[in-house]
């Protein structure tokens, strides 16, 4: 196809659930891409020289070499290549925020819009689920050596495919009750089916990896005991699931205040919460937006995020604020709570303060500064703060790892080795909270280290 042709292609949309269609269920929202679509949209890819959408994707997938791919139908092989970086291809083509990754980087984003690469490695993950083709490469014969993998999010699963499909035997332990982490208890069904993800766990236990839920190390299980019990080496992927607190006077006394992971751990396990008829979110990243969707379509109809900074510098992605709003949320920028007010230890209101923008931080973010006498108030049943995530170390005083005045593991930058040879970490639990890709990027890293360690070459 001549270049001029291909420029001439617009992005191509997948097909969505109506906003009124979704509001009564969980149902995924986006349905991607069917055959016909996904090799239109193939074809707007200019097969650069020099790929900069390389450079953009974390874990550096070989993109314009499976769309290359793609376009000769050849979907198994297009697949195949993706697999070679990617643990987890279903999973990162759903979730990741390719605005600022992969698509950010297209060299068509300059003019016109990105190529749609997420949505093309969901059509292929989705071809080969569909088409009931195993999603994982042939496993190596077992070399006798055991691997315990501590947490069963993104970094943990990507720890386990790596070190299995080299001949480890790999356990992941996971103190919820379900495997996947974040993945499971934090992203909503209807922007990650849960059948995506038994399809990568299936993938994981064809390649003998043993997964045991509800055990917590520290706890259940020590450092030491995985030792004694014959593991060469553990992988520490224990996330950032502790909710950082808004900072107001009552938070944690007052009924209807609570957190946003929490309140999702909660309600993606089957448990239900009354929030009210009036729900406030503070918060303008994904895990604000979620919390506002899992209200909506828990029932509860009235709902505002509030978000300090203006749309612009929101963190959650584009798609995500367009779902929301659409969904009927109201957002309401350059706001911060101020003051809980409640009766009889209930919330029943609380006190903001408009913002505005000033100097631009280390970040690259205008800070925002209140507003001396714009308070006002707001009535509100619930206030669930998702202003961001800690690490809670394991709690294990027989192997004392080294942590940071952060609480994230110390690790060497490029081994990802802790202070004790032969545990490694990697994930939110390193870097704070991050992405899926970060933290597979992670994992994949962390792998090839402790891989090495074992084998004695470092
Ligand atoms: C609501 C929400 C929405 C998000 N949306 C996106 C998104 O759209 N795109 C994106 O890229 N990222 C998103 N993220 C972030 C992403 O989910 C995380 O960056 C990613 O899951 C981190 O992976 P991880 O493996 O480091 O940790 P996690 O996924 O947090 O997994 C850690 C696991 O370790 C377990 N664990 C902890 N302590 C112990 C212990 N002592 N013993 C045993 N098990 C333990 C935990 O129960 C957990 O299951 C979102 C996060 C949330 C909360």
């Amino acid at each position: 196809m001549h270049i001029r042709e291909q420029l001439a292609i617009p992005r191509q949309l997948p097909r969505e659930l109506d906003a009124e269609e979704r509001l009564d269920n969980f149902d995924e929202v986006s349905k991607g891409f069917d055959e016909q679509t996904a090799l239109v949209e193939a074809n707007r890819c200019l097969q650069c020289r020099k790929p900069p959408c390389i450079m953009g994707c974390p874990i550096g997938n070989d993109i314009p070499r499976f769309i290359a791919l793609m376009r000769e139908r050849k979907f198994e092989e297009a697949y195949w290549t993706i697999r070679e970086t990617s643990s987890m291809p279903s999973i990162c083509s759903r979730v990741c925020p390719h605005e600022f990754q992969c698509e950010g980087a297209c060299i068509r984003a300059k003019k016109d819009a990105p190529v749609a690469i997420g949505l093309l490695e969901r059509f292929l993950a989705d071809w080969m689920i569909i088409n009931g083709k195993n999603l994982s490469p042939r496993c190596a014969p077992k070399n006798g050596l055991k691997v315990a993998i501590i947490g069963s999010g993104p970094a943990g699963i990507t720890v386990a495919h790596a070190l299995s499909h080299r001949g480890y035997n790999c356990t992941i332990f996971e103190s919820l009750p379900v495997f996947g982490g974040m993945l499971s208890v934090g992203i909503p069904n209807y922007r990650l089916p849960r059948n995506i993800i038994g399809a990568e766990l299936y993938a994981l236990q064809q390649c003998g990896v043993n997964v045991k839920t509800g055990i917590t190390v520290g706890q259940d299980l020590t450092l030491s005991e995985l030792r004694e019990q014959g593991y060469s080496s553990v992988f520490l992927g224990i996330g950032a699931y502790k909710s950082k607190r808004l900072g107001l006077d009552g938070e944690n006394s007052t009924k209807g205040v609570m957190s946003g992971v929490d309140y999702l751990v909660k309600v993606l396990t089957g448990h239900e919460i009354a929030l009210g008829d009036r729900v406030l979110v503070v918060g303008g990243g994904n895990v604000a937006i979620d919390v506002a969707r899992v209200a909506l379509r828990s029932g509860w109809k009235n709902v505002s995020i509030l978000y300090r900074r203006t749309r612009d510098e929101m963190p959650a992605s584009k798609m995500e604020v367009h779902h929301v709003e659409e969904e009927g949320v109201d957002l309401q920028f350059l706001t911060t709570p101020t003051r809980i007010i409640s009766q009889n230890g209930q919330l029943t209101g609380v006190e903001c303060i408009r913002m505005e923008l000033g100097e631009v931080d280390i970040t690259g973010r205008c800070v925002p500064r209140p507003q001396p006498g714009s308070e006002f108030i707001i009535e509100a049943d619930a206030l669930i703060g998702a202003v961001g995530q800690k690490v809670i170390p394991v709690h294990d005083a027989t192997v004392p790892v080294e942590i940071t005045p952060r609480g994230t593991y110390v690790v060497d930058p490029v081994t990802l080795q802790t202070s004790v040879d032969w545990i490694f970490a990697g994930g939110d639990t390193v870097l704070g909270p991050q992405t899926v890709a970060k933290a597979v990027c992670q994992g994949l890293d962390a792998a090839e280290s402790m891989h090495r360690y074992m084998q004695g070459l470092i």
